[in-house]
């Protein structure tokens, strides 16, 4: 593959003064050549107007910066739980707030929004999973946008849905968009889910192959995890610090079946500091630095 075939960054806020241009700032500053942002807090659903936030300036970095728009990605808040029949407020605000997601990730010139699945909070997971299709399925008839929805593999905490490729699967079939369904891979929760891509990665991303299609796959969330395969916690660790480790991370970045699709790190911030640009200096060249966060 070529090296110019690897698109990666990490996650990266989006704060006054600056907002969007800070956001690019920031994954410039990483040696990124893509990125994810929230478009306002990760844990609510309040947002600033579009016109405030710098979008214009920085969209002409990223083009400046040669960054193609098509490998930006959104994520949705995570008060998002629109796989729940049984609060119809809450499910209502959801669906709500994902129509609003994309209409603001559009506004930004971006073409991917990944979406929690959310919990079925003790409905059973074949319920959760026909509330979220519904939930889509109204989502897509009024929205306006062309922006695709990535739906985030979980790690299954709780009563998290997507847990599995088949739970996946079973979401996209029961949607009568498919065509604006797509999925996010995140390594520490497919381990905690208890996929063995610690010792076949190739195995597993055969096995989405064939339930899911790796055309469905939009983006990775490359993460190291604090725990072993099946632990259920999702608790991300920085690169080779986990119970993943470099050599595996590495092999997805660069996995040829993977190529052109976005890697994005959500690892944790240590001693305040952003781990970012150490890790896809790392990840891109494959000299990996020990005790790197000393
Ligand atoms: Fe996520
Ligand atoms: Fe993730
Ligand atoms: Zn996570």
């Amino acid at each position: 593959m070529k090296k110019e075939d690897i698109y990666i960054g990490s996650h990266v806020g989006m704060n006054a003064p600056d907002f969007y241009l800070g956001s690019v700032k920031e994954a410039l500053s990483y040696g990124a050549n893509t990125f994810m942002f929230y478009t306002g807090a990760p844990q609510n659903s309040f947002r600033k107007p579009l016109s405030e936030l710098k979008i214009q300036e920085g969209r002409k970095l990223l083009q400046e910066a040669g960054i193609d728009e098509n490998k930006l990605i959104v994520h949705a808040p995570y008060i998002i739980n629109a796989a729940n029949f049984s609060r119809q407020d809450l499910y209502e605000m959801s669906i709500n707030t994902i129509v609003s997601e994309l209409r603001r990730t559009a506004g930004f010139g971006a073409h991917i929004l990944v979406l929690h699945p959310g919990s079925h909070v003790g409905m059973g997971a074949p319920s959760g999973i026909l509330a979220l299709a519904k939930a889509l399925d109204l989502v897509f008839e009024v929205d306006g946008t062309d922006v695709k929805i990535a739906i985030e593999t979980m790690a299954g905490k709780g009563h998290e849905i997507g847990i599995t490729f088949e739970q996946i699967r079973a979401i996209i079939d029961k949607c009568n968009h498919k065509e604006r369904l797509g999925v996010c891979l995140d390594t520490c929760h497919i381990s905690d889910a208890g996929y063995d891509i610690k010792n076949n990665f190739d195995k597993v991303l055969d096995e989405f192959d064939r339930v899911v299609g790796l055309d469905r796959l939009l983006v990775v969330h490359v993460n190291d995890s604090k725990n072993p395969i099946g632990a259920h916690k999702d608790r991300h660790e920085n690169i080779g610090y986990g119970y993943l480790g470099f050599d595996v991370l590495y092999n997805i970045v660069h996995h040829p079946k993977l190529g052109g699709i976005p890697m994005i790190l959500e690892t944790p911030y240590y001693n305040e500091k952003a781990p970012y640009k150490q890790e896809i200096e790392m990840l891109r060249s494959g000299k990996y630095v020990d005790n790197w966060r000393d």
